[in-house]
Formats: structure tokens, C-alpha cells, sequence
């Protein structure tokens, strides 16, 4: 294979094999451990050590990935725009 061409690919797959990961990721565990509390959902209070439930996550102790929370946006407004273009449909 020319050098060049190995050059110019390699980082391409690269990319594209990590995306792809990410994605599966995303896909198969959307929930990650809150990075706040580690998970616990409660975490020590600065002054007088007591716990506190966790205002990143609510207390549940996990959070949504990015890449998952980027999903739901687009799924969201793609299943509004289809439900606004049927509602033109019945005018
Ligand atoms: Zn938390």
C-alpha cells in the first residue's frame, strides 16, 4: 500500500472506530456514574460534614451521557417535526 495513503487512513479508522464505540456506548449503557458523588448520590457537605444529596444527579447517582443526551435531543425533535407535518396534513 502506498505510505501515503496508509497515512491518511489510519487516523481516519481511527476516528471512525471510536465513534462508532461511542456510540454502542451510548446505545447499550446510556447511564454513567454521577462523577460529583461517584455514584452514591449523596455527597459530603463542605462545612459541616454532613451528607447531602447530590444536586448533579438528584440523588440517584447516575447521570446521562453527552453522546445519549444528544441522541434524545435529535430523536425528540425528529418525532415533533414528523407529528407537526401530520398535523398540516389534517388541515
Ligand atoms: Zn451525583
Amino acid at each position: 500500500m502506498d505510505p501515503l495513503t496508509t497515512i491518511i487512513t489510519t487516523p481516519a479508522l481511527l476516528i471512525t472506530a471510536i465513534t462508532v464505540g461511542y456510540l454502542l456506548t451510548c446505545a447499550i449503557w446510556p447511564f454513567k456514574r454521577c462523577r460529583k458523588c461517584r455514584g452514591a448520590g449523596r455527597h459530603r457537605s463542605p462545612v459541616m460534614r454532613a451528607y447531602r444529596t447530590c444536586g448533579h444527579c438528584r440523588g440517584d447517582g447516575y447521570r446521562l451521557r453527552i453522546g445519549r443526551h444528544v441522541w434524545n435531543a435529535l430523536t425528540r425533535n425528529g418525532r415533533a417535526r414528523r407529528a407537526n407535518r401530520k398535523n398540516r396534513k389534517d388541515l
